[in-house]
């Protein structure tokens, strides 16, 4: 059978298949672009490969899941079983983040990291203030940023 995809185009497509988007990363990508804001997802910027892309403002997110990244909050707290293999794990996890960060402040770009814990639906509205201060546009009073789908999938009981 031919391929009907080119070279190019198939590892793209398989690169698409490979990554399924958690809902976290769903909702920030519908954020960001009904912000009316063009990025890429999963884009190297130098040796670090942050979720979301905006190559037009040299800036781009990372969005951080609590427990593999080693945040402060509940969700973040180690398990007594392992307790010293996943503290290794974790803290080079955060040595690199803090490494990524470094280098692209150091080459003219910002970042802003977004927790897991911080996606809920009645902290929204904290959530979007964030986006908009960090990307500085205009808040846009009474519009609604988030599409039906991720709205109905956040209403499914806040499970991310
Ligand atoms: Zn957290």
């Amino acid at each position: 059978m031919p391929d009907i995809f080119t070279k190019e185009k198939r590892s793209s497509v398989m690169r698409a298949v490979k990554h399924k988007d958690t809902l976290p990363e769903l909702i920030i990508q519908s954020l960001v672009r009904d912000m009316g804001i063009d990025y890429e997802r999963e884009d190297y910027v130098f040796n670090t490969k942050p979720d979301i892309v905006i190559h037009d403002l040299k800036k781009v997110f990372f969005i951080n899941g609590c427990f593999w990244h080693g945040h402060t909050c509940r969700k973040g707290k180690l398990p007594e079983t392992n307790k010293e293999y996943w503290e290794n794990k974790i803290t080079k996890t955060r040595k690199r983040d803090r490494n990524n960060y470094k280098e692209l402040k150091s080459n003219g770009w910002n970042y802003l990291v977004i927790w897991e814990c911080e996606i809920k639906k009645k902290k929204l509205d904290l959530l979007i203030n964030k986006i908009e201060r960090f990307l500085e546009i205009n808040p846009r009073i009474q519009k609604g940023y988030l599409n039906k789908e991720i709205k109905s999938k956040l209403q499914e009981g806040n499970k991310l």
